[in-house]
């Protein structure tokens, strides 16, 4: 019956900050989001429910411009939420960028790079004094609880850090192994049923590789978005790997080996796989949904959807995501408030997922910690619109193969430790940087080329001065660990970091 109660007042606080904006008396000057035009936007005590889909870009959902019905679900859904139409991830790598997306840093000053099975024996576990969102949230008294897929979204890191189990003395459930999208809604929504229970508001994060390789889908969204092709290496491949259980990892190895070969009509079939597994993604969600519903979850929940990184099909003579190029950074962010609060709106302008946990903060009224480097996001839901943000991303994976990218509305420019380079791309012409590269520090991008290398220099040394308090530890991989990450072809990188920073390339005049 406490139980029943808690949950009738949860419901009612969502209610009551529900009603969207209330008026905020003056406040003093230390309050967080002093300054904002109409009033504070606040939802102390919401439930949170943050959805991570591994790989998925932004234009390949409906409500980002693509017109192939991949996400009717999503598309609905975002009627009744705000839709961030620039967000970029800082990483187009998944342990980095949802460290990220977990602390509000660059992958430089987190200091968490994806693992290897081949040479990643130990992982950087992430240092104390870098709180992540589920610790601060555990503080304000949640219950977190996180399902998610594993691979590269694993505990030593430090991704279960202010997690706990569903039920008293449960773990939390960081799947070794790679779990169908399915799974991941069975195992949130036994969460869910029991949030009403629950005497305190609840976080819970879901993540899932159903759209990364090897695209795999029920054979009826195979049908329907990849059919039958002239692709004569992927298209068999595809059929033996997603038609025989059990063969999966094995053949996704098989898949990639055979990539120099690959023609156009093998790109559009992978491709096309994609978008099967994104609709059945999205379908599943719609089940997830439906139930939430049900529990009357919904309206008291501020739920955030978005993706880590996007997904290359050849665009820039590679494959899947190991380049910083627009596909592989613009991915979908998508934010519902309580009662659905400026549902509908559209936020122009770009922003990166390190703004998605002061956003948080702001939205929840929680202090959050002073480590965190993005903005809040509040203030351009009001507006319709960020100011003046410049995203930057790092591909740290390898040791020799640093690189670094910033956007701004009019220019990207990128900088590769290894040429000793820095490139830059009109964005309003060239939204998806497919024209030969200029001078990232001269003409149009010289200010943009200079911002990054402040960027960075700031980040290197935020790192270097983190690390001299704390520097987290190595933290070796279990075998289950190490075949989750051959499941997901993350075999043959290095991360060890370079000696002395990689800035040390960056190119100077003269
Ligand atoms: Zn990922």
């Amino acid at each position: 019956m406490r139980g029943v109660l808690a949950a009738a007042a949860l419901v009612a606080l969502g209610l009551v900050a529900g009603c969207g904006e209330t008026r905020e008396p003056a406040r003093d000057t230390e309050s967080r989001g002093a300054g904002t035009p109409s009033g504070r936007l606040s939802f102390p005590g919401a439930n949170l429910l943050l959805i991570s889909i591994d790989t998925l870009r932004a234009d390949r959902v409906g409500a980002y411009g693509y017109e192939r019905g991949t996400t009717p679900f999503l598309d609905e859904l975002a009627e009744s939420a705000i839709i961030f139409e620039d967000a970029y991830a800082t990483s187009p790598k998944t342990a980095s960028s949802h460290m990220s997306l977990f602390t509000s840093m660059l992958p430089t000053e987190h200091g968490v790079t994806n693992a290897s099975a081949r040479l990643g024996i130990a992982v950087r576990r992430v240092a104390e004094n870098r709180p992540t969102l589920p610790q601060v949230l555990r503080d304000a008294n949640y219950w977190n609880v996180a399902i998610a897929g594993g691979g590269n979204l694993m505990e030593p890191m430090g991704f279960g850090k202010g997690f706990r189990g569903h039920k008293p003395n449960a773990p939390s459930r960081f799947f070794s192994r790679l779990a169908d999208v399915r799974a991941m809604v069975d195992n949130a929504l036994d969460f869910a049923r029991r949030i009403p229970q629950l005497d305190k508001p609840a976080f819970l994060f879901t993540h899932t590789y159903q759209v990364h390789s090897p695209y795999n889908s029920p054979r009826r969204y195979r049908e329907r978005f990849a059919p039958d092709s002239s692709s004569s290496i992927v298209g068999p491949i595809a059929r033996k790997l997603h038609d025989t259980p059990g063969v999966s990892s094995l053949a996704a190895v098989e898949l990639w080996e055979r990539e120099d070969e690959f023609t156009s009509a093998d790109n559009q079939h992978l491709s096309d796989l994609y978008d099967a597994a994104i609709a059945y993604t999205d379908d599943e969600l719609r089940r997830f949904f439906d139930e939430l519903a049900t529990l009357d979850l919904i309206d008291p929940t501020i739920v955030v959807i978005l993706s880590d990184h996007g997904e290359e099909f050849g665009e820039h003579g590679n494959y899947e995501h190991d380049q910083l190029y627009t596909e592989h950074l613009h991915v979908p962010l998508i934010v519902r408030l309580p009662g659905g609060a400026h549902g509908g709106t559209r936020v122009s302008g770009l922003c990166s997922l390190i703004d998605v946990f002061p956003t948080l903060m702001e939205l929840l009224e929680i202090d959050g910690p002073d480590t965190m480097q993005g903005t809040s996001l509040v203030n351009a839901i009001k507006t319709g619109a960020t100011d003046g943000l410049a995203p930057v991303s790092e591909h740290v994976m390898f040791a020799d193969h640093y690189r670094a990218t910033r956007r701004t509305a009019s220019s990207a420019v990128m900088f590769d430790a290894a040429a000793g380079t820095v490139e830059g791309w009109d964005i309003a012409d060239d939204p998806r940087q497919l024209a030969a590269p200029t001078d990232g520090l001269a003409g149009a991008h010289r200010n943009n080329g200079e911002q990054l290398n402040v960027a960075l220099v700031r980040a290197f040394a935020r790192r270097a001065a983190l690390d001299a308090e704390d520097a987290g530890e190595a933290v070796p991989l279990s075998t289950e660990q190490l075949e989750a990450l051959e499941a997901l072809n993350y075999v043959e990188s290095e991360t060890v970091l370079p000696e002395g920073t990689p800035l040390d390339a960056w190119p100077h005049d003269g």
